[in-house]
């Protein structure tokens, strides 16, 4: 998870000779017009060869309307219902108006929306 801070990994190869022609034959083998979606492919084939864990957030958005938002924590294996309402936010799992989960909702776009109008019509919601 460290990972996540640092610059996405850049490839700058040249394949130059048998290199060039196994490039090009599993290109052509697959259909494939550019030479990164081969790069794609091939890292997305191998680790389901190797069997690796993929590593999913903690957070995850299940669904959301204008009452609030159901975030799936994968840390916990639990769901939290965060509420929108007039005095403000709400973590229904943590009791709170300050965990996790509201700093996670407060990141999703949809839910910014949300609280900028209601803050339009005096609700007590935070800055977004
Ligand atoms: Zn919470």
């Amino acid at each position: 998870m460290e990972m996540k801070k640092e610059k996405p990994p850049q490839v700058r190869v040249v394949f130059d000779g048998i290199m060039r022609e196994r490039f090009e034959k599993i290109k052509r083998y697959y259909g494939l017009q550019k030479n990164a979606d081969l790069i794609r492919l091939l890292v997305t084939e191998k680790h389901e060869k190797l069997d690796l864990p993929l590593e999913l957030p903690r957070f995850e958005q299940i669904n959301s309307d204008e009452n609030g938002v159901k975030i799936l924590d994968r840390q916990i294996h639990k769901v939290a219902d965060v509420y929108i309402k007039p005095e403000g936010m709400r973590c229904i799992l943590d009791e709170s108006d300050d965990c996790e989960h509201i700093t996670f909702a407060l990141s999703l776009p949809r839910i910014r929306e949300i609280i900028k109008k209601h803050k339009r019509e005096g609700w007590k919601l935070p800055d977004v």
